[in-house]
């Protein structure tokens, strides 16, 4: 008899996205004239820059002649994405890794789910919340999250609240974890962490023999100098610490799939017998059994990124969406709303008026503003009362839907 993983069957049916997209189509349904724009898709709109394009194009035609065909790539990717990634995001802020602690990837989702398998089922975990949901469901599917409590939250997982009370900023944990997910810029609040905060974390998991998998998809988004891009800017970091990257919000690689995952050489985790075991060979281990690599054009795409022309461009469309980011920041704070992020990351994070839940926060200015957000509390269980906006809509429908708002507020 074939039995049933049935840590699987523990995932709450209902995904946050289809409960949406229900209460919006109902909407749609008894209002047919109302036209309603959404402030609540996480996937950018504007389209690949034209460098990324003719990049593609160039790979596509190598494909159609023997000399120039490429069947399986390498594993960990092809040299001349990793070394282009080595020298634009790292040796140009002072960090020097080695091409082989790259490992190119189809998406930072895939990784930073799938990473968790190379630690016993039985560490501890640790989240910031709210959260990213596929850091906690993909160890749910293993069997290291353990039960749903009545509260939202699961049983073995430690809850680390970042909420406008502690400015976002997480304590350590006051119990024992074993790995740490951490994310900044932070999708869902777009709020950042300062070079001490980070080192805090580094420092902690130096010090307990922690690991931490560190989500940096929106390094892209960061404007002020200070803050920073890499965790591996922190003394120390190589020892304890993963790094997930993602072109799908830096470039809007979310329909051509590819991202990278850092792994340094002198990071190991331990045995039971306390013997040191180094994460990079065992992440390439893993991945060539189970990893067939991310397309030939979807590489040389990525590699155009880091081109003068392809930084320009890139560069532009993030502009582009920083400013939807500060006409949703202004027009909200003038209203009188509390507002968070925004400023180095394409979200914005806002409380909801007199501790109004979440749900009926979002369904009010479906109804009344015809505008969609996305419910804080469905990021977890910190994120009740406050609402996610995103920057990545079109400028012009940002602009109305913020004229909208200000009808329905004032
Ligand atoms: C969008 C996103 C990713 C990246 O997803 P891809 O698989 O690279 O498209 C990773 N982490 C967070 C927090 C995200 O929001």
């Amino acid at each position: 008899m074939a039995l049933v993983n049935e840590h699987f069957l523990k995932l709450p049916n209902n995904y946050l996205f289809a409960d949406i997209a229900k209460k919006v189509n109902a909407f749609k349904v008894s209002h047919p004239k109302a036209d309603v724009i959404s402030l609540g898709i996480g996937d950018v709109t504007q389209p690949l820059c034209p460098a990324v394009l003719e990049a593609m194009h160039k790979a596509v035609d190598e494909m159609a002649s023997k000399d120039t065909f490429r069947g399986y790539g390498p594993e960990q990717g092809y040299q001349f994405l990793r070394e282009a990634i080595v020298k634009n995001d790292f040796v140009a802020r002072g960090i020097h890794l080695d091409p082989s602690e790259i490992f190119v990837n189809d998406g930072a989702k895939s990784d930073t789910g799938n990473f968790q398998e190379l630690v016993r089922w039985d560490n501890s975990i640790g989240v910031t919340d709210p959260i990213y949901p596929v850091y906690i469901d993909s160890n749910v599917m293993i069997g290291r999250a353990g039960e749903l409590d009545e509260d939202g939250k699961w049983s073995n997982v430690t809850y680390m609240p970042c909420t406008a009370e502690n400015g976002f900023n997480p304590e350590l944990p006051d119990k024992r974890v074993d790995v740490i997910y951490l994310c900044y810029p932070n999708n869902p609040t777009g709020t950042v962490i300062t070079r001490d905060e980070l080192r805090k974390w580094v420092n902690y998991a130096i010090k307990n023999d922690a690991l931490i998998f560190y989500d940096a998809a929106y390094e892209a988004y960061i404007q002020d100098e200070d803050i920073p891009h890499s965790i591996y800017e922190i003394k120390g970091a190589r020892k304890v610490a993963v790094e997930f990257h993602s072109f799908s919000k830096t470039a809007g690689f979310t329909g051509i799939r590819c991202g990278y995952t850092v792994v340094p050489k002198e990071l190991t985790v331990a045995t039971l017998k306390g013997e040191r075991i180094p994460l990079n060979h065992l992440w390439y281990r893993r991945q060539c059994t189970k990893f067939n690599g991310t397309s030939y054009i979807s590489q040389r795409a990525a590699e155009a990124i880091y081109t003068p022309e392809g930084k320009e461009q890139v560069k532009a469309t993030i502009d582009y969406y920083m400013n939807n980011a500060r006409t949703m920041y202004n027009t909200l704070t003038e209203l009188g709303l509390e507002v968070y992020g925004g400023r180095n990351a394409p979200y914005i994070w806002v409380k909801t008026p007199n501790d109004m839940s979440s749900w009926k926060f979002f369904e009010q200015m479906l109804y009344e503003a015809h505008v969609v957000c996305t419910p804080g509390v469905g990021f977890g269980p910190s994120g009740e009362g406050y609402i996610r906006l995103t920057a990545f809509g079109d400028a012009d429908d940002c602009k109305e839907a913020m004229e909208r708002l200000k009808k329905w507020l004032s």
